[in-house]
């Protein structure tokens, strides 16, 4: 048998932002930069909504890729903001589309809030044009840092936030996320799977891994671009220990500035996309 691999092996990137969330790209720029990078399939893992999938799905199929449907649910377990990845969902799901909309109101809301924190502090934002431009999607803190930092008012994107919306900031407002067990909840009601996303990032998550993962997860996010190889090691055991299945992504949001794209920096052998179908399968079986 040839140990070559066919079309149906290759690469997966399971962790992609669009412009409807915080994204700089179009789903479909996104699946062109896949589809140069030599990818088979891919995730569009919008934060707090489904509002690409469709679009993602039809242009991986137009790119000969295969489009898994995804969303990234920030949430709160204890006083910590982690961020759920749900795969396999149906995006049409009404339960589903109800949170996300609720999720999508107070994100509004609260950009509004940092809005007027950074008023007195000589940044005017136009939020009628942020709305514009996020369409249907969410507002996040990357358009506000993009927009801090086009006003020249910051340095860089990131500087936008080390200066003014960072956490512990002053013009930071906490997000009203839900709870880590209803977005795994809210998951697995649209008949997909919940994945703790990258638990590498942030000191305080990976102390509490031991507790997050008495939750229902289904998987760890093991790759992901911030990752260090000593880290993919250990979540690597953890899966394995606990039967939970691995994703990876790159958490690609476009080109930058002065940035270069994310996406390509992981790469997830396929192996792991068809785990996570037939577990997707077994589970609209149950
Ligand atoms: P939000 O979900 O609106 O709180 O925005 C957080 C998102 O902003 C993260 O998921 C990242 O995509 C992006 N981001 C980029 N740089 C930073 C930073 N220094 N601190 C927090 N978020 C950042
Ligand atoms: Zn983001
Ligand atoms: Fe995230
Ligand atoms: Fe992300």
């Amino acid at each position: 048998m040839s140990t070559q691999p066919t079309a149906s092996a290759g690469y997966a990137d399971l962790h992609v932002h669009s412009c409807y969330s915080d994204g700089a790209d179009t789903p479909m720029r996104v699946a062109e930069r896949a589809c140069k990078l030599g990818f088979a399939a891919i995730s569009l893992t919008d934060h707090d909504t489904v509002e690409g999938v469709g679009e993602a799905e039809a242009a991986a199929r137009e790119h000969g890729m295969e489009h898994l449907s995804g969303v990234e649910i920030s949430a709160r377990f204890q006083n910590l903001e982690v961020h759920i990845l749900g795969y396999g969902i149906n995006a049409g799901n009404q339960t589903l589309l109800a949170a996300l909309s609720d999720l999508r109101r107070e994100r509004d809301l609260r950009a509004v809030r940092m809005a007027a924190k950074l008023a007195p502090l000589g940044i005017e934002l136009d939020m009628d044009a942020i709305r514009a431009e996020v369409r249907r999607g969410v507002i996040g803190r990357m358009h506000l840092a993009r927009k801090i930092h086009e006003l020249g008012k910051a340095k860089t994107v990131q500087d936008a936030f080390d200066k003014y919306i960072g956490r512990g900031k002053p013009a930071f407002v906490p997000k009203e996320a839900v709870t880590a067990d209803a977005a795994i909840a809210l998951i697995h009601t649209a008949g997909g799977l919940a994945f703790l996303a990258h638990p590498g990032i942030g000191k305080e998550v990976e102390r509490r891994l031991p507790q997050l993962l008495t939750l229902d997860f289904d998987g760890i996010e093991v790759y992901h671009s911030k990752h260090t190889p000593g880290q993919i090691t250990t979540f690597t055991m953890l899966a394995v220990e606990r039967d939970l299945l691995i994703s990876g992504g790159s958490d690609c949001h476009g080109e930058g500035k002065r940035e270069p794209a994310d996406m390509g920096k992981v790469r997830l052998p396929h192996y792991h996309v068809l785990r996570i179908q037939e577990a997707v399968r077994a589970r609209k079986q149950v």
